[in-house]
């Protein structure tokens, strides 16, 4: 059979011989000539045979056994090239410290969402592309291989994680340094379809021998290492054994408070806030409790940080506030008059959807939005206090009041409060309690009254406990007051009920 290529190669020669042949007369001439020509045809195609022949008998890529030590996603050596790294590595140098990095790709879901399956495949190419670039003057690091004379020092796990296996030599620190490089240096927005993807590497390191000599041991405390890093952000990457207890243990815990979630084990209890002067009821501050089946009334100390860690608070706090609009809207019809006040944590303040949810609240129930207070905790404006003052600029055009809570614990400035658009600043428990005691307290009390008079802003006391505070904050100009002097928190539902009873019993 002769292929396109030998075809190719017999036309240029036949129409290189032609017009020399139409200058031949004699008749010997053209008979050998058309001989040569014929052998030479034969040795070319004998020559291009076997060249085919020897290319088949050249050996292929073996691509199965190539997959069976790459990704086939990202086509970085997977796990067991590495395991299998590894057997050789400390059977030649046991002695050795080492440190397993493990990186994952946050936010990569979005990422799929947005892009489909295939092309969010070839971003995670890319990214571990990039990462294994920032590695190429690293020669303490393990490499597989040589591609394009670039080494390849990373390790594709699987899914979205990846592994680097270093060399710390005498200084274990190494590792969390180069770690902490590269998830400032990796994730560099990348723009797709127009959109700017963002993504973060969060990362944990287990050291060989210290943490385990086995792989599969010192996978899983990396592992640990990076669930913590996640939980509790910014603090180290390195794993430390307590974690083993504490994650068993968290672990429990977030199970129970999801089903807690489900199974509505979680109740809202009121406090009333009062004008101290005449007893009148001016709000209701809403705090949760978590009804436990076997540790009975948990304080939201017990388990909201959690919540927060988990990524439930927002939906804990939507919860919460249609609980709150709900009964604002059984006042009403009660005739009943008070606000309500809900507490909104500082992740909640980056929900860009919790003003349209509200809107939707209020329209739902038929509310006036003036008649729920928001209480934002000073501190919770630290984090990102431009995006948290956005927000709370949007809450206010939407009509509700805000408070700053648990005042004077925080470093909010002067300059800093004067731009917030609050009505009321929340005085902390722990000034108010002992005000009575205190000379120190008092004197916070007394300077946070005046800023707040000159700033045209109202202040609410927490942790009223006796007649004594009550009559020193009258005195020094505070008039609203919450605390056990009043009432301990109780069921909300029991609220219009309560109402009317001390209605009835504190006229006017
Ligand atoms: P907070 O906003 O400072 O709430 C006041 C806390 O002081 C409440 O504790 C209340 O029971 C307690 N308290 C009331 N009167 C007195 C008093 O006279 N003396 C003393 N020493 N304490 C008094 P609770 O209910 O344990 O709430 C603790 C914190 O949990 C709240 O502090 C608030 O920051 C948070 N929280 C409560 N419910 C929610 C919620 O639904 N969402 C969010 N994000 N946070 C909530
Ligand atoms: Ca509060
Ligand atoms: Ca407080």
């Amino acid at each position: 059979m002769i292929s396109g290529f030998d075809r190719l190669l017999v036309l240029g020669l036949f129409t290189a011989s032609a017009p020399a042949m139409a200058e031949q007369t004699g008749p010997a001439l053209p008979v050998t000539l058309l001989l040569l020509l014929l052998l030479l045809l034969a040795v070319i195609y004998i020559v291009a045979l076997k060249f085919r022949l020897w290319r088949a008998l050249q050996p292929k890529p073996d691509m199965q056994g190539f997959y069976s030590l790459h990704d086939d996603v990202s086509g970085f050596p997977n796990k067991f090239a590495l395991q299998r790294k590894l057997d050789e590595l400390l059977k030649s140098a046991p002695e050795q410290n080492y440190a397993l990095i493990l990186l994952k790709v946050e936010q990569f879901d979005q990422i799929n969402q947005l892009l489909g399956h295939s092309n969010s495949n070839l971003i995670l190419a890319q990214i571990a592309q990039r990462i294994n670039d920032k590695l190429a003057d690293e020669n303490k690091i393990l490499t597989y291989e040589y591609r394009q004379q670039q080494p390849v020092r990373l390790c594709h796990l699987g899914s979205v994680d990846f592994a680097i296996w270093l060399d710390v030599g005498s200084q274990p620190a190494r590792a969390e340094f180069l770690a902490r490089q590269l998830q400032q240096s990796v994730p560099q927005p990348m723009l797709v379809h127009g959109c700017a993807i963002d993504y973060h590497l969060a990362a944990g390191i287990s050291l060989y021998p210290e943490h385990g000599t086995q792989f599969s041991e010192l996978l899983e405390r990396a592992y640990l290492a990076l669930q913590h890093f996640q939980w509790r952000r910014g603090e180290g990457l390195l794993f430390n054994p307590q974690m083993i207890h504490y994650t068993t243990e968290k672990l429990a815990l977030m199970a129970e408070l999801r089903q807690a979630i489900d199974e509505n084990q979680l109740v809202l209890f009121v406090q009333p806030q009062m004008a101290m002067r005449n007893r009148q009821v001016l709000a209701g501050e809403v705090l949760i409790r978590w009804r436990h089946p076997k540790k009975g009334l948990l304080a939201p100390e017990a388990f909201l940080a959690l919540a927060e860690e988990m990524g439930v608070i927002y939906p804990l706090t939507l919860w919460v506030l249609e609980q709150a609009i709900k009964s604002i809207a059984s006042l009403t019809e009660q005739q009943l008059v008070s606000r309500i006040a809900v507490n909104i944590s500082s992740k909640d303040l980056l929900q860009e959807e919790l003003v349209e949810a509200l809107e939707q609240l209020f329209a739902k129930y038929q509310v006036k939005p003036q008649l729920l207070m928001l209480e934002v905790s000073e501190n919770a404006l630290l984090a990102e206090p431009l995006r948290a003052m956005a927000m709370m600029q949007r809450l206010h055009r939407l009509g509700v009041e805000l408070v700053l809570d648990d005042f004077g614990t925080g470093f909010s400035s002067l300059a800093y409060l004067r731009q917030l658009p609050i009505k009321y600043v929340k005085v902390d428990c722990s000034f108010i309690s002992e005000l009575h005691k205190t000379e120190a307290h008092v004197a916070i009390t007394g300077a946070i009254i005046d800023m707040a008079r000159n700033l045209g802003l109202g202040v609410i006391a927490e942790g009223v406990e006796g007649a004594e505070v009550e009559d020193k904050l009258l005195r020094m100009g505070c008039s609203r007051g919450q605390g056990f002097w009043y009432s301990q928190p109780f069921e909300l539902t029991g609220f219009p009920a309560w109402l009317r009873q001390w209605q009835q019993r504190h006229p006017g």
